[in-house]
């Protein structure tokens, strides 16, 4: 046994330390402080919002990180080389520089990733849960959260078709994190001893049968959960790039054949590359068919749920034994919400094997059932979902049905200009609010096909270094093309038109360049 004696306490402090010490905690801890700061951020936050929705400023403010990183780095030194400067007009540089060299998301014209322009207002809820530093992980840690976002997911899951009473679910940092979850439920439920034992039996790996468009997460959950990347099979497309049924059901009989263990058919709704939304009654009953558990990455399409004109392209989502939604995609909260959703309630103590719900605390029984630690791999976890919950109470079901309604519609109307122009060809028709194209110019500059992919390239990278727009680029079945996601309910037709237009004036200047 080592004697407390033996430790080396260090010296007393120095009184006159300790009191400096104490005074310049007290500033930073400062409520008055916390009023003039916050009201000065969101005076600012208000105008900046207000200046991108007139079309101010870049969309995104393109600097290199060999610019941007020497300026960050300076400005962890603004208490001291500033010093003479007052707290306020320091914070108001911080934010400034922030906003300055930032991407602008809010901008009608952005129009690139599957990330939202989040209805501001979340982001008070979000500041609020971040000020007040709700954690969960044990209910009492924050019960207000915890029962908010208990209220969320039976409210959600109810929306979207399960049988209120009989499913259950979790909130997590991310739709990689939810889908690695749910994944590891099922591995956990179909195959019982991996938890404690992984997969070193002697019998072969099972395989992960996932679309061939998935999300990178979900063979990197094939990776994490001790399969093997190489057991991810991919399920074969139809050509509109939905799961075929008709191949997965000879995939799964051939697999059930060779006695390959199938861990699971992981579905999507809708993936990425297009925003294709699989035939999920079809696959439902392939998978019932072969006894198979069915796990769809509904990350960017849950949403759908809320629209009377587009929840048909969920239909099924319900009878899937795992599925997952970010509320930060569609549902245009800021970010991270992710929701894992489970078709039976008991699976929520599967991923973690804790078959005794109350372990966490044996005095409570009954408590862990609502501790959120039981069922997420993080153990302190940020009150996540407080954006959504407060806009969901202010404003209702409504206006997320709005937002899915109006960012799908201008997404048809960007189709129908597309395919009236000569010059450009969507390849595909949208399901959702996810367009590729290209930009094909008239025949006389006798382009290749490798040139076209080149000056497709050159139209997004001379884009978004102007500030213009932010598009993204992709390649479909070979092609380098365009593509978009409107993630802005203000983007207009008139935006739209106008990134015609600098699409094609962009291309003109480059093909002049080249002769
Ligand atoms: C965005 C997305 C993911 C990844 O979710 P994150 O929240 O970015 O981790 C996974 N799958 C699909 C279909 C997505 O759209």
């Amino acid at each position: 046994m080592t004697s407390t004696k033996s430790l080396h306490l260090t010296e007393p402090m120095n009184p006159d330390a300790f009191t400096d010490a104490q005074q310049r905690i007290a500033a930073a801890y400062s409520p008055e402080s916390l009023k003039s700061l916050g009201t000065d951020l969101v005076e600012r936050l208000s105008q900046h919002m207000a200046e991108l929705q007139q079309r101010e400023h870049s969309v995104l403010n393109w600097n290199s990180p060999e610019e941007n990183l020497p300026i960050a780095r300076e400005t962890l030194n603004s208490h001291a080389e500033h010093a003479k400067e007052s707290l306020a007009e320091r914070f108001q540089k911080l934010v400034d520089v922030a906003i300055r060299r930032g991407h602008n998301l809010h901008h009608p014209r952005y129009i690139g990733h599957q990330v939202p322009a989040s209805i501001p207002i979340a982001g008070l809820f979000d500041a609020m849960g971040a000020i007040t530093n709700q954690v969960m992980a044990i209910y009492e840690m924050g019960p207000w959260v915890t029962s908010v976002e208990r209220a969320l997911i039976e409210r959600w899951g109810a929306e979207i078709g399960l049988t209120p009473g009989t499913f259950d679910g979790l909130v997590t940092h991310g739709g990689s994190l939810a889908n690695l979850t749910a994944l590891l439920t099922a591995r956990n439920t179909v195959f019982p001893k991996s938890w404690q034992r992984g997969f070193t039996d002697g019998n072969a790996s099972p395989v992960l049968v996932a679309h061939a468009d998935s999300h990178y997460c979900v063979t990197r959950s094939a990776g994490m959960l001790g399969l093997g990347t190489e057991n991810c099979l991919k399920a074969k497309l139809d050509p509109l790039r939905r799961i075929d049924p008709q191949a997965l059901d000879e995939q799964l009989a051939q697999l059930r054949k060779d006695n390959r263990p199938i861990l699971a058919v992981s579905a999507a709704a809708c993936a990425t590359p297009i925003g294709a939304f699989d035939q999920l009654n079809d696959i439902a009953d392939v998978c019932r068919r072969h006894d198979v558990w069915m796990h769809v990455d509904a990350a960017h399409g849950g949403a759908v749920s809320m629209s009377k004109r587009h929840r048909h392209l969920i239909s099924g989502l319900e009878r899937s034994d795992s599925f997952i939604c970010d509320a930060h995609k569609m549902m245009f909260v800021s970010a991270l919400c992710a929701f894992v959703f489970y078709r039976e309630k008991a699976y929520r103590y599967a991923a973690f094997q804790q078959d005794a719900p109350y372990l966490f605390d044996p005095s409570t029984p009954g408590m862990a059932e609502i501790d959120s630690g039981m069922s997420t791999v993080e153990c302190t976890k940020r009150a996540a979902v407080y954006g959504l919950w407060g806009t969901w109470s202010l404003f209702g079901e409504q206006l997320f049905a709005d937002l899915v309604d109006v960012t799908f519609e201008m997404t048809q109307i960007l189709y129908r200009k597309l395919e009236a122009a000569e010059d450009f060809v969507p390849l595909h028709q949208p399901q959702a609010n996810i367009q590729v194209f290209r930009y094909v110019p008239s025949a006389s500059y006798g382009l290749n096909e490798a040139e076209v992919g080149e000056l497709n390239r050159q139209i997004r990278w001379k884009l978004i270094e102007s500030g213009k727009f932010y598009i993204v680029q992709t390649h479909l079945d070979g092609q380098a093309a365009l593509r978009t996601t409107l993630m802005n309910p203000l983007t207009t037709e008139d935006d739209l038109n106008e990134l015609l237009a600098e699409v094609r004036s962009s291309a003109a200047t480059q093909l002049k360049e080249k002769e």
